[in-house]
C-alpha cells in the first residue's frame, strides 16, 4: 500500500463523503433544485402549512420551468435526466416540504409516466409536452375509500358503450386531484384493469379536496367522483392491462420517495444540530451531553447510509437493473429511518420542536403520509419477506 495521500477534512454536512459519488451535472442540478426551494418554498411553507393552501399552479410553473417535472423522461420537452439525478431532486424538493416533492412526484412518476410508458402516441402529444412545463398538472386516481392496499378489487368500472367508454365510481386521497387538468384513472373494464387519460373538464367528472388533514398540509389532496363519464374510444391507455400498470408506475414514484424522505431527515437533523449546539442547559449548550450527541450520532449515521442506499437504487435503475423488491427495500428503510429522525429531533428541540418556526414537527407529521401511501410499511415487508421466503403472506 503506497503512502496515504493527505485525507479530506471531516465534513458535517457530507461525513462519509457521499459527494465524491456525484458528477458535476448531478451537483449542479442539485444545486439549483436546492436554491430554488431556499427562494421559493422555504419562506412560505410555515404559512401554506398552516393554512393548509399551496399555489400550487404556480409552483408548477416554475418546477416546469427548471426541468423537473417528468424529470429522468425522455422526449416531448422532458429534461430526461438520470434517475440519480431525479433522486437528487425529490431530495431537495422534499427537505423544503414533503408536499411540494409530492406534487412532482405524482406529476412526473405517476400521472405523466403512465401516458409515457403506456399510452398512445397522440396521448403523449396530447398531454405530455404541457405536463412538463406544469400548465397540465396531472393527478393518479389509484386508491378507493375500500380498496387501499389491495387495489385489485377495485369497484371503479369503466364499460364500453359503442365505441365509447363511460366510467363510474370512486376515487379517493388523490394527490394533486382537485388541480388537475388530466385524472389518470385505473379502472376494471370487462378485459381486466385499464388506465384512462381522464380530461378533468369532461362532464360527471369533479374532485372535491379533503380538508381537515394533519399531514401534508401543503399539498391538495381529494376524492374523485366519476359519474357517468363518458370518453372517447381513445382514452384508454393501449399499452398495458391489468394491475401491473398502476404498479409499475408507483414502483418509479417510490424510487423518488426513497431519496425524499433523506431530504425531511436531513432538514430535521440540520435544524437538531443548530439547536444542540446554542440552546443551553445546566449551564451548557445541550450538544455537549453525551446523551444529546447519541443521539445526534445515531441520526447522522442513519441519515447518510439512506442517501448511499438512494445512490446505489439509483445506480441500478439507471443500469437498468432495479427491481421492485428493491425498490421496496429502499421505501420501507428510509422512511421509516425518516420518521425516526424526525421524531428524535423533536426531543432534541424540546417544546420548539411542536413549533412551526421550526421544521421539524412539519416534516414528521408529513411522514406520516409518506410512511403510507404508496405502500405501506406492512405492504414492504410482506413484499420483502415474499421475496425471501417464496411464500405470499399477503392473503
Ligand atoms: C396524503 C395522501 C396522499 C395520497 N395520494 C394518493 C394518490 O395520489 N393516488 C392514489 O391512488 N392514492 C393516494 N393515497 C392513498 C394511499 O396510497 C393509501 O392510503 C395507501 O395505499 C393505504 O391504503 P389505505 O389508506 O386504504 O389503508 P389500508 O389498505 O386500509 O391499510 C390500513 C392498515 O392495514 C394494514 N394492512 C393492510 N393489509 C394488510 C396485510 N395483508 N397484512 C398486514 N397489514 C395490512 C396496512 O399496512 C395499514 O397499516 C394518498 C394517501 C395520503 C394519505
Amino acid at each position: 500500500m503506497s503512502a496515504p495521500a493527505k485525507l479530506p477534512p471531516f465534513d458535517p454536512a457530507d461525513p462519509l463523503g457521499i459527494d465524491d459519488l456525484l458528477s458535476a451535472d448531478d451537483l449542479a442540478i442539485r444545486d439549483t433544485v436546492r436554491s430554488w426551494a431556499a427562494d421559493r418554498v422555504l419562506p412560505h411553507i410555515a404559512e401554506w402549512y398552516e393554512d393548509g393552501q399551496v399555489p400550487v399552479r404556480e409552483l408548477a410553473l416554475e418546477l416546469g420551468d427548471m426541468g423537473a417535472l417528468g424529470m429522468s423522461l425522455t422526449g416531448y420537452g422532458c429534461a430526461g435526466a438520470t434517475a440519480v439525478q431525479y433522486g437528487l431532486a425529490c431530495l431537495e424538493l422534499e427537505a423544503a416540504d414533503s408536499g411540494i416533492r409530492s406534487l412532482v412526484s405524482v406529476q412526473g412518476s405517476l400521472a405523466m409516466y403512465a401516458i409515457w410508458k403506456y399510452g398512445s402516441e397522440e396521448q403523449k402529444e396530447r398531454w405530455l409536452p404541457s405536463m412538463a412545463i406544469g400548465e397540465t398538472i396531472g393527478c393518479f386516481g389509484l386508491t378507493e375509500p375500500d380498496h387501499g392496499s389491495d387495489p385489485a378489487g377495485m369497484r371503479t368500472y369503466a364499460k364500453k358503450d359503442g365505441t365509447d367508454w363511460v366510467l363510474n365510481g370512486r376515487k379517493m386521497w388523490i394527490t394533486n386531484g382537485s388541480v388537475a387538468g388530466v385524472a389518470v384513472v385505473w379502472a376494471q373494464t370487462d378485459e381486466g384493469i385499464r388506465g384512462f387519460a381522464v380530461p378533468t373538464d369532461t362532464p360527471g367528472f369533479s374532485a372535491p379536496e379533503i380538508k381537515h388533514k394533519w399531514s401534508l398540509r401543503a399539498s391538495v389532496t381529494s376524492e374523485l367522483v366519476m359519474d357517468e363519464v363518458r370518453l372517447p374510444a381513445d382514452a384508454v391507455l393501449p399499452g398495458v392491462t391489468g394491475l401491473k400498470g398502476p404498479l409499475s408506475c408507483l414502483s418509479h414514484a417510490r424510487y423518488g420517495i426513497v431519496w425524499g424522505a433523506m431530504g425531511a431527515a436531513r432538514a430535521s437533523f440540520e435544524a437538531a444540530v443548530e439547536y444542540a449546539k446554542t440552546r443551553e442547559q445546566f449551564g451548557r449548550p445541550i450538544g455537549g451531553f453525551q446523551l444529546t450527541q447519541a443521539k445526534l450520532a445515531d441520526m447522522a449515521v442513519e441519515l447518510h447510509k439512506g442517501v448511499l442506499l438512494a445512490h446505489h437504487l439509483g445506480l441500478r435503475m439507471d443500469a437498468g437493473r432495479l427491481r421492485p423488491e428493491q425498490v421496496s427495500f429502499g421505501k420501507l428503510n428510509n422512511v421509516r429511518e425518516a420518521i425516526e429522525i424526525c421524531r428524535t429531533s423533536r426531543t432534541i428541540l424540546g417544546a420548539n420542536g411542536i413549533s412551526l418556526e421550526y421544521p421539524v414537527m412539519r416534516h414528521a407529521t408529513n411522514l406520516e403520509s409518506v410512511l403510507t401511501y404508496e405502500g405501506t410499511v406492512e405492504m414492504h415487508q410482506l413484499v420483502l419477506g415474499k421475496a425471501l421466503t417464496g411464500l405470499d403472506a399477503f392473503r
